[in-house]
């Protein structure tokens, strides 16, 4: 039996109004190279000026991860040359990060578990080739100097599962803070993913690839199950993975050698000269570390403790900042906050788009309420809800407008029991032979008959005791 080892890379760019090393503008979206300066060109003889910002933007998301963080630290340049990056290196950090050995909690199957962040460091984004297969390719500079923060995980995670849960609660912390907007889809968020396979029980790590700028969950998850699986094959075989640059491709779901991997040496790091070592007070660390929100774990914790959730809800309901602030409001009127959770996961955010809640927190409360106190059953709560959605209705009204409360009425359910069994002795007799899965098709015939309003529980309850008559 093979494991998978796997360590993430994520980029996330900050969300400063300007740029890392001069006073250009972030906007994304901006026409190409509308946003540019002899600094962020590359331009020999300019300067960098670091931005505070920065700094402290990049400070409090390792505070956030439980990072130490460095009294002194420098930047350094990564020579690399790419149409990209003008001036033929990055300015990065090497090998003194601004912060270090953090980690966070993420839920798996098998409990709670911590994922160790080995580094983050503060960087330049490069800017953007634009390809057109009739005119050739374009650089669009005005990414060129957007800050970024990488943080690296250690190789702690052994399933996509993990992996997705460790992104994602990055995702969130980085949000709480406030220093990313974390949109995905315009690349401020960014993840490279390193796998290697070994037998279970081995200690020593295989050999790695990585497969770079998965920018979705979904793929992330794909990209991991065909990898482990191409990696095992070839071990399996008798080869040996080789380390390299792999990229994956949305259309095939497969991933394809892009280079063979370079090692730090081949970079020729060296110590910024322009710059100079980037100190951190004590006090400044306090400073900002008050700035911080409460973030997931702490409303986690809350809701576990006040609330009776179970860890894995209440990481659901934390992941997104706007989804907290939803549930704590609609709990200040809901009275059994389970129930409330319960519809909130399973309806309420499969129907999100565009980040958008469309149905008020008070309208869910009181759907919550509804069935809580017996007043309708879970799938007049689901037609609510999509009732609700889009269109600012009076719950309570609606329910009786429309006569949608829930028949608990022992007389009138048990005549419709009766005639349900007179009607269909066919599935009476398979029933007492054993198949005790009929009793579905007769709940579902006296549903049809109450238009969906009937206590399924108490239905349910009757038909045995008649059923076994
Ligand atoms: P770089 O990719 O820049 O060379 P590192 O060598 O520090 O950087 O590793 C980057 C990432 O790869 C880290 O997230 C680390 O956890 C992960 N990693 C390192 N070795 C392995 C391995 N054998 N299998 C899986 N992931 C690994
Ligand atoms: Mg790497
Ligand atoms: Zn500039």
């Amino acid at each position: 039996m093979y494991e998978m080892v796997i360590g993430l890379e994520v980029h996330c760019e900050l969300n400063t109004e300007t740029k890392i090393f001069c006073g250009c503008k972030t906007t994304f979206g901006a026409e190409p190279n509308t946003q540019v300066c002899p600094v962020c060109m590359g331009m020999p003889g300019t300067l960098p000026v670091l931005n505070e910002k920065v700094v402290n933007y990049a400070i409090k998301a390792g505070l956030a991860t439980k990072c130490k963080i460095r009294a002194v630290s420098k930047q350094d340049r990564k020579n690399y040359f790419y149409p990209d990056l003008p001036k033929a290196y990055q300015i990065s950090q090497f090998d003194e990060p601004l912060c270090e050995r953090g980690y966070i909690e993420i839920e798996t199957e098998g409990g709670s578990k911590k994922i160790g962040i080995t580094r983050i460091h503060i960087e330049e984004d490069a800017g953007k080739l634009i390809h057109d297969k009739e005119k050739g390719t374009f650089i669009d500079s005005n990414r060129c100097g957007v800050p970024l923060i990488e943080i690296v995980s250690e190789p702690d995670m052994r399933s996509s599962l993990e992996a997705v849960a460790y992104f994602k609660k990055l995702r969130a912390i980085i949000l709480y803070t406030g220093i990313s907007d974390c949109k995905m889809n315009e690349g401020s968020l960014r993840c490279d993913v390193n796998l290697s396979v070994r037998k279970k029980g081995e200690e020593k790590f295989g050999t790695r690839t990585e497969m770079k700028n998965l920018n979705s969950f979904t793929f992330i998850q794909k990209a991991i199950e065909y990898e482990f699986k191409r990696q095992v094959d070839i071990v399996k075989a008798g080869g040996e993975v080789v380390q390299e640059t792999r990229r994956y491709d949305q259309a095939t779901g497969k991933t394809y050698s892009m280079r063979t991997k370079e090692d730090s040496n081949d970079y020729r790091y060296f110590p910024d000269p322009d710059l100079a070592p980037i100190v951190t007070s004590k006090e400044k660390i306090q400073k900002l570390k008050k700035e911080i929100p409460p973030l997931p774990d702490e409303r986690k914790q809350k809701y576990m403790q006040n609330y009776g959730l179970n860890a894995y809800d209440a990481e659901l309901l934390t992941n997104e900042k706007e989804v907290a602030n939803y549930f704590e409001k609609a709990a200040v009127y809901a009275k059994n906050k389970k129930i409330l959770a319960n519809l909130i996961i399973t309806e309420v955010l499969k129907m999100v788009e565009d980040d958008k809640i469309k149905i008020s927190y008070k309208s869910i409360a009181d759907i919550s309420n509804l069935a809580s106190g017996d007043k309708i059953n879970s799938s007049v709560a689901k037609k609510l809800i999509k009732d609700a959605w889009d269109k600012n209705i009076d719950v309570n009204k609606y329910v009786e407008e429309n006569d949608l409360l829930q028949i608990n009425d022992k007389v009138l359910l048990k005549k419709l029991v009766l005639e349900a069994i007179k009607a269909d002795p066919k599935s009476v007799a398979a029933y007492k032979a054993g198949k005790s899965i009929v009793i579905k098709s007769f709940i579902g015939k006296i549903m049809g008959k109450t238009g969906g309003r009937a206590n399924p529980v108490v239905v349910s309850k009757l038909l045995e005791k008649e059923l076994s008559k």
